[in-house]
């Protein structure tokens, strides 16, 4: 089988870059190893449509998510795609924290990001009346989105423009890089396919660094290496659900290792306070990945603490253990902040390769503009 471009990965991003690739006309082939699309990163997130307010000025992260931002509620209205603009409140629970919350705000500015307002705990006493702070950044352009709906619209897309969209096969190995790609796959089954390919594009989220690695990059000296890192969430009982009606997020981790428990909302109203963040060892299997910790109550416990700092209506009653996320983190433990890796690998002797490694938050917000980048990449090369 010969094609121009072949997608590894069947998660929001590689779905995003079939749909592009195909309406762009070039044949295409997506292949994901399980049964179905986004089982893994793109459904086990907080569904949030981010601003763009934490990231480094300059960075893809910053420059993707605010144009992502802008991009996601004109997708959404394109494809027919629920969502919703609720705005949130980022707390500065204590007085202390004010410093942390304006160091914020003044990013927020000068990465673009439209409509910020600093409120008084007494105004957002207004707006939420049961959120304590000493004071708040307003966020109005954040939103929520349904990123399952998302998936299957950008797959329905993908489809009818004639793009291939191939579940139960997983590549395994590279055969040549010379003049196009040959790649070996493998079928549940346990049997091989031969594909030729013009251009591939790796994203294999958790795994984009084996596949990298796969095609002869060293992934520690390109720093691609990845650094997982879970993420659990808890839900909210529907009776402390309805006190809330935007997004809540607490100050950052210093690092952006990750953005704090938060308050989430899905499109149900259903709040989840989540997700925490922790380092994987690689000592735990990958069937255990997406279990939720069997000392649930003391997570729990840990939730309640984060949670009731800014919204002491909580009790530990109202928690219960939901589902669980990683992050295919390229900042390992005490690392500095890393940006988003998309690569076009001539400068690794593989012209036509592009490599997506570490898409974290915020890669659901920017899957289109990482789709269309993708594409300016690959066809300048
Ligand atoms: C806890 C958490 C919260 C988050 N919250 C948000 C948020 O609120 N807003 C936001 O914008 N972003 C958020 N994100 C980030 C967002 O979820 C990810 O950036 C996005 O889902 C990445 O999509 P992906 O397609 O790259 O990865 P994935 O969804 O992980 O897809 C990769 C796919 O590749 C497949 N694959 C791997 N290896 C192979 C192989 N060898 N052969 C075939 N297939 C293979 C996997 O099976 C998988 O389906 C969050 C992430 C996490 C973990």
């Amino acid at each position: 089988m010969t094609v121009d471009v072949l997608i590894i990965g069947g998660g929001i991003i590689g779905l995003a870059c079939a749909a592009e690739s195909a309406k762009r006309g070039y044949s295409t082939i997506l292949i994901e190893r399980h049964e179905s699309f986004g089982q893994e990163a793109s459904s086990r997130n907080s569904e949030v449509i981010h601003s763009g307010i934490y990231y480094v000025p300059g960075s893809l992260k910053a420059r993707l998510c605010l144009a992502g931002n802008t991009t996601m509620y004109a997708e959404c209205e394109r494809l027919g795609v629920w969502y919703r603009r609720c705005g949130k409140f980022i707390v500065a629970v204590t007085p202390d924290e004010v410093p942390d919350l304006e160091k914020i705000y003044q990013r927020g500015i000068e990465n673009g990001v439209q409509g910020l307002e600093v409120l008084t705990g007494e105004q957002v006493k207004k707006l939420e009346p049961h959120i304590r702070c000493s004071s708040a950044i307003y966020v109005p352009s954040t939103g929520i989105v349904d990123s399952h709906e998302l998936m299957k619209a950008y797959l329905h897309e993908a489809r009818s423009h004639g793009a291939d969209i191939v579940f139960g096969v997983r590549f395994s190995e590279v055969i040549s890089a010379q003049h196009g790609f040959t790649l070996c796959m493998q079928e549940a089954s346990g049997e091989k396919v031969e594909m030729q390919t013009r251009f591939v594009i790796n994203a294999a989220g958790l795994f984009a660094d084996k596949v990298a690695q796969a095609f002869g990059i060293d992934i520690d000296q390109a720093g691609y290496r990845i650094h997982p890192n879970r993420g659990h969430y808890c839900r909210v009982s529907l009776a402390k659900s309805r006190f809330i009606s935007h997004l809540i997020y607490p100050i950052p981790h210093p690092q952006l290792v990750s953005v704090g428990i938060h308050i989430g909302i899905d499109r149900a109203g259903q709040c989840r306070l989540g997700p925490d963040a922790e380092y994987m060892d690689g000592s735990i299997p990958e069937t255990e990945w997406y279990k939720f910790d069997p000392d649930e109550s003391g997570r729990r416990e840990k939730f309640y603490r984060a949670g009731v700092r800014y919204f002491p209506s909580l009790e530990l009653e109202d928690l219960s253990p939901d589902q669980v996320g990683i992050r295919p983190k390229l900042q390992g433990p005490n690392d500095p902040i890393r940006d988003f890796v998309i690569a076009e690998e001539s400068a690794h002797g593989l012209p036509g390769l592009v490599n997506l490694i570490g898409i974290e938050s915020p890669g659901l917000t920017c899957a289109c503009e990482i789709a269309k980048e993708v594409f300016n990449k690959m066809v300048r090369g």
